[in-house]
Protein backbone atom coordinates (compact mmCIF):
# COMPACT_ATOMS: atom_id res chain seq x y z
CA UNK A 1 0.00 0.00 0.00
CA UNK A 2 1.21 3.51 -0.94
CA UNK A 3 2.14 5.68 2.12
CA UNK A 4 0.53 9.13 2.02
CA UNK A 5 3.25 11.14 0.86
CA UNK A 6 3.81 8.81 -2.21
CA UNK A 7 0.35 9.22 -2.68
CA UNK A 8 0.45 13.35 -2.87
CA UNK A 9 3.86 12.73 -4.86
CA UNK A 10 1.89 10.83 -7.50
CA UNK A 11 -0.94 13.12 -7.39
CA UNK A 12 1.43 16.00 -7.99
CA UNK A 13 3.38 14.40 -10.68
CA UNK A 14 -0.09 13.86 -12.62
CA UNK A 15 -0.54 17.55 -12.62
CA UNK A 16 1.75 19.50 -14.97
CA UNK A 17 1.21 22.38 -13.24
CA UNK A 18 2.28 21.57 -10.37
CA UNK A 19 6.39 21.09 -9.53
CA UNK A 20 6.40 19.95 -5.45
CA UNK A 21 4.03 17.49 -3.37
CA UNK A 22 2.77 20.98 -2.11
CA UNK A 23 0.94 24.40 -2.99
CA UNK A 24 1.11 26.65 0.05
CA UNK A 25 -1.11 30.34 -0.45
CA UNK A 26 -0.01 32.65 1.74
CA UNK A 27 -2.17 35.85 1.72
CA UNK A 28 -1.55 39.71 4.05
CA UNK A 29 -4.69 40.62 5.89
CA UNK A 30 -6.35 42.71 7.83
CA UNK A 31 -8.55 41.93 11.03
CA UNK A 32 -9.91 44.84 13.39
CA UNK A 33 -7.44 47.19 11.86
CA UNK A 34 -4.37 44.79 12.49
CA UNK A 35 -2.67 43.64 9.97
CA UNK A 36 -0.98 39.92 9.23
CA UNK A 37 -0.15 37.53 6.99
CA UNK A 38 -1.13 33.91 6.84
CA UNK A 39 -1.72 30.46 5.28
CA UNK A 40 -4.92 30.46 3.35
CA UNK A 41 -6.44 26.89 3.41
CA UNK A 42 -10.02 27.19 1.45
CA UNK A 43 -11.98 29.37 4.02
CA UNK A 44 -9.76 29.77 6.56
CA UNK A 45 -6.73 31.69 6.91
CA UNK A 46 -3.82 30.43 9.84
CA UNK A 47 -2.21 33.70 10.95
CA UNK A 48 1.70 33.82 10.89
CA UNK A 49 3.93 35.63 12.77
CA UNK A 50 7.59 37.16 12.11
CA UNK A 51 9.16 38.02 8.41
CA UNK A 52 6.95 36.21 5.53
CA UNK A 53 10.25 35.56 4.07
CA UNK A 54 12.32 34.38 7.13
CA UNK A 55 10.64 31.32 8.62
CA UNK A 56 7.98 32.69 9.95
CA UNK A 57 5.68 30.83 12.44
CA UNK A 58 1.99 29.61 12.80
CA UNK A 59 0.33 31.78 16.12
CA UNK A 60 -2.62 29.43 16.20
CA UNK A 61 -5.27 31.98 15.48
CA UNK A 62 -7.42 31.15 12.71
CA UNK A 63 -9.93 33.31 11.15
CA UNK A 64 -12.57 32.95 8.28
CA UNK A 65 -11.76 34.35 5.24
CA UNK A 66 -15.13 35.97 5.07
CA UNK A 67 -14.23 37.78 8.30
CA UNK A 68 -10.86 39.58 7.03
CA UNK A 69 -9.91 42.08 4.34
CA UNK A 70 -7.41 40.61 2.07
CA UNK A 71 -4.70 43.47 1.75
CA UNK A 72 -1.88 42.80 -1.11
CA UNK A 73 -0.08 39.77 -0.25
CA UNK A 74 3.27 41.61 0.33
CA UNK A 75 4.99 45.10 0.76
CA UNK A 76 7.73 45.36 -2.15
CA UNK A 77 10.45 48.27 -1.81
CA UNK A 78 10.74 47.63 -5.81
CA UNK A 79 7.68 47.04 -8.33
CA UNK A 80 9.70 46.24 -11.82
CA UNK A 81 7.49 45.03 -14.74
CA UNK A 82 8.78 43.32 -18.01
CA UNK A 83 7.35 44.86 -21.24
CA UNK A 84 6.27 43.08 -24.42
CA UNK A 85 6.95 39.66 -23.13
CA UNK A 86 4.26 37.50 -25.26
CA UNK A 87 4.08 37.25 -29.26
CA UNK A 88 0.56 37.77 -28.81
CA UNK A 89 1.11 41.20 -27.27
CA UNK A 90 3.59 42.45 -29.50
CA UNK A 91 1.40 43.38 -32.98
CA UNK A 92 4.15 44.24 -35.84
CA UNK A 93 6.64 45.48 -33.53
CA UNK A 94 9.69 43.02 -33.31
CA UNK A 95 10.72 41.35 -30.73
CA UNK A 96 13.39 41.99 -28.09
CA UNK A 97 16.80 40.57 -27.27
CA UNK A 98 16.27 41.19 -23.57
CA UNK A 99 13.51 41.56 -21.54
CA UNK A 100 12.56 45.18 -21.86
CA UNK A 101 12.00 46.71 -17.73
CA UNK A 102 10.43 49.66 -16.24
CA UNK A 103 9.63 50.19 -13.24
CA UNK A 104 5.98 51.27 -11.11
CA UNK A 105 6.25 52.66 -7.64
CA UNK A 106 5.70 50.36 -4.02
CA UNK A 107 2.48 53.27 -3.93
CA UNK A 108 0.79 51.85 -6.88
CA UNK A 109 -0.02 48.77 -5.14
CA UNK A 110 -3.00 47.58 -3.77
CA UNK A 111 -4.61 44.27 -3.11
CA UNK A 112 -7.59 42.60 -4.46
CA UNK A 113 -11.07 44.33 -3.36
CA UNK A 114 -9.34 47.68 -3.87
CA UNK A 115 -10.29 50.66 -6.31
CA UNK A 116 -8.70 51.30 -9.57
CA UNK A 117 -8.81 55.27 -8.87
CA UNK A 118 -8.54 56.40 -12.79
CA UNK A 119 -6.94 60.23 -12.47
CA UNK A 120 -9.48 62.72 -13.85
CA UNK A 121 -7.50 63.31 -16.98
CA UNK A 122 -7.23 59.67 -18.25
CA UNK A 123 -8.95 58.78 -21.37
CA UNK A 124 -7.55 55.87 -22.08
CA UNK A 125 -6.96 53.22 -19.17
CA UNK A 126 -6.56 49.76 -19.71
CA UNK A 127 -5.81 46.10 -17.76
CA UNK A 128 -2.99 44.38 -18.68
CA UNK A 129 -3.65 40.94 -16.51
CA UNK A 130 -0.12 39.41 -15.47
CA UNK A 131 1.67 36.86 -13.77
CA UNK A 132 4.00 38.28 -10.67
CA UNK A 133 7.35 37.24 -9.09
CA UNK A 134 7.50 37.56 -5.58
CA UNK A 135 11.42 37.82 -4.51
CA UNK A 136 12.05 35.39 -1.59
CA UNK A 137 15.69 36.23 -1.21
CA UNK A 138 18.21 39.24 -1.43
CA UNK A 139 19.43 38.53 -5.59
CA UNK A 140 22.23 40.23 -7.20
CA UNK A 141 24.07 38.30 -10.36
CA UNK A 142 22.13 35.32 -9.76
CA UNK A 143 22.49 33.31 -13.01
CA UNK A 144 19.19 32.07 -14.33
CA UNK A 145 19.90 28.69 -13.26
CA UNK A 146 20.00 29.65 -9.46
CA UNK A 147 17.60 31.95 -10.26
CA UNK A 148 14.43 30.13 -8.57
CA UNK A 149 15.87 29.76 -5.44
CA UNK A 150 15.27 33.59 -5.06
CA UNK A 151 11.85 33.49 -5.95
CA UNK A 152 9.15 33.14 -3.38
CA UNK A 153 6.42 32.69 -5.35
CA UNK A 154 4.11 34.04 -7.68
CA UNK A 155 1.12 36.19 -7.65
CA UNK A 156 -1.51 37.86 -9.74
CA UNK A 157 -1.38 41.04 -10.98
CA UNK A 158 -2.79 44.10 -13.07
CA UNK A 159 -0.28 46.48 -14.57
CA UNK A 160 -3.26 49.33 -15.01
CA UNK A 161 -1.84 51.60 -18.40
CA UNK A 162 -2.77 54.86 -19.68
CA UNK A 163 -1.78 54.70 -23.26
CA UNK A 164 -2.20 57.93 -24.30
CA UNK A 165 0.08 58.77 -21.22
CA UNK A 166 2.24 55.99 -22.72
CA UNK A 167 2.34 57.82 -26.00
CA UNK A 168 2.73 61.16 -25.24
CA UNK A 169 4.97 61.13 -21.94
CA UNK A 170 8.90 61.72 -21.83
CA UNK A 171 8.66 58.43 -19.15
CA UNK A 172 5.66 55.57 -18.02
CA UNK A 173 5.66 57.61 -14.75
CA UNK A 174 2.56 58.25 -14.48
CA UNK A 175 1.14 56.12 -17.23
CA UNK A 176 1.94 53.08 -15.51
CA UNK A 177 2.89 53.97 -11.99
CA UNK A 178 0.30 56.30 -10.61
CA UNK A 179 -1.48 55.44 -6.96
CA UNK A 180 -3.77 52.09 -7.49
CA UNK A 181 -2.31 50.92 -11.08
CA UNK A 182 -0.80 48.00 -9.47
CA UNK A 183 -3.54 45.39 -7.95
CA UNK A 184 -1.83 42.27 -6.82
CA UNK A 185 -3.03 39.46 -5.40
CA UNK A 186 -4.84 37.27 -3.70
CA UNK A 187 -2.09 35.07 -2.54
CA UNK A 188 1.62 34.47 -3.29
CA UNK A 189 1.14 30.40 -4.25
CA UNK A 190 4.68 28.69 -3.58
CA UNK A 191 4.99 25.02 -5.55
CA UNK A 192 3.59 25.72 -8.78
CA UNK A 193 5.38 25.54 -12.10
CA UNK A 194 5.98 28.77 -12.98
CA UNK A 195 5.88 27.83 -16.91
CA UNK A 196 2.73 26.66 -17.25
CA UNK A 197 0.13 28.51 -15.53
CA UNK A 198 -3.40 30.07 -17.27
CA UNK A 199 -3.44 33.85 -17.33
CA UNK A 200 -6.60 34.96 -17.30
CA UNK A 201 -8.50 38.29 -17.88
CA UNK A 202 -12.11 39.10 -17.31
CA UNK A 203 -14.02 42.98 -17.10
CA UNK A 204 -17.56 42.10 -16.03
CA UNK A 205 -17.21 38.53 -16.43
CA UNK A 206 -16.19 38.41 -20.11
CA UNK A 207 -12.89 36.79 -20.46
CA UNK A 208 -10.71 39.89 -22.73
CA UNK A 209 -7.15 38.06 -22.11
CA UNK A 210 -5.96 33.99 -21.87
CA UNK A 211 -2.98 32.71 -22.41
CA UNK A 212 -0.75 30.04 -20.54
CA UNK A 213 2.78 31.48 -19.57
CA UNK A 214 4.60 28.93 -21.38
CA UNK A 215 4.05 31.30 -24.25
CA UNK A 216 6.14 34.20 -22.13
CA UNK A 217 9.34 35.34 -24.79
CA UNK A 218 12.06 35.63 -21.40
CA UNK A 219 10.51 33.24 -18.48
CA UNK A 220 10.78 33.38 -14.57
CA UNK A 221 14.25 32.53 -13.95
CA UNK A 222 15.60 34.86 -16.85
CA UNK A 223 13.90 37.90 -15.90
CA UNK A 224 15.21 37.53 -12.17
CA UNK A 225 18.86 36.51 -13.68
CA UNK A 226 18.46 39.61 -16.14
CA UNK A 227 17.32 41.97 -13.44
CA UNK A 228 19.69 41.23 -10.69
CA UNK A 229 22.65 42.27 -13.34
CA UNK A 230 21.49 46.03 -12.56
CA UNK A 231 19.38 45.99 -9.43
CA UNK A 232 19.30 43.93 -5.82
CA UNK A 233 16.47 42.44 -5.71
CA UNK A 234 15.07 42.56 -1.80
CA UNK A 235 12.38 39.72 -0.28
CA UNK A 236 9.07 40.94 -1.13
CA UNK A 237 10.19 42.59 -4.68
CA UNK A 238 7.83 42.14 -7.42
CA UNK A 239 8.30 41.53 -11.24
CA UNK A 240 5.26 42.08 -13.33
CA UNK A 241 5.87 39.35 -16.31
CA UNK A 242 4.01 40.94 -19.19
CA UNK A 243 0.59 40.74 -20.24
CA UNK A 244 -0.42 38.60 -23.25
CA UNK A 245 -2.64 39.29 -26.29
CA UNK A 246 -5.00 43.05 -26.67
CA UNK A 247 -6.16 44.83 -24.33
CA UNK A 248 -8.60 47.34 -24.33
CA UNK A 249 -9.95 50.38 -22.11
CA UNK A 250 -11.98 50.31 -18.93
CA UNK A 251 -14.49 52.37 -17.77
CA UNK A 252 -15.69 53.45 -14.27
CA UNK A 253 -17.26 50.78 -12.83
CA UNK A 254 -15.81 48.12 -14.47
CA UNK A 255 -15.36 44.90 -12.28
CA UNK A 256 -11.68 43.37 -13.66
CA UNK A 257 -10.26 39.91 -12.57
CA UNK A 258 -7.21 38.88 -13.15
CA UNK A 259 -6.63 34.64 -12.30
CA UNK A 260 -3.33 32.74 -12.43
CA UNK A 261 -4.21 29.47 -12.33
CA UNK A 262 -3.20 28.08 -8.80
CA UNK A 263 -3.41 31.58 -7.36
CA UNK A 264 -6.15 32.67 -7.57
CA UNK A 265 -8.77 35.50 -8.47
CA UNK A 266 -7.87 39.10 -8.45
CA UNK A 267 -10.72 41.31 -8.25
CA UNK A 268 -10.81 45.36 -8.47
CA UNK A 269 -13.45 47.70 -9.39
CA UNK A 270 -12.71 50.87 -11.73
CA UNK A 271 -13.61 54.31 -9.82
CA UNK A 272 -13.79 57.90 -11.47
CA UNK A 273 -10.72 60.03 -8.98
CA UNK A 274 -12.00 63.66 -8.43
MG1 LIG B 1 2.48 45.02 -18.48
Amino acid sequence: MKSVATLALVVALSAPNVLSAQVTRYVRFSHQSRAAYGILEAETVRELEGDLFASPRQTGRTFRLADVRLLAPCEPSKVIAVGLNYRSHLGDRPAAAYPGLFAKYPTSIVGTGADIVMPPDATDLHYEGELVIVIGRKAKNVSPEEALLYVFGVTAGNDVSERAWQRSDLQWFRAKASDTFGPLGPAIATGLNYDDLLVQTRVNGEVRQSERTRDLIFNVPTIVSYVSKYVTLMPGDVIFTGTPQTTRAMKAGDVVEVEVEGVGVLRNTVVAGR
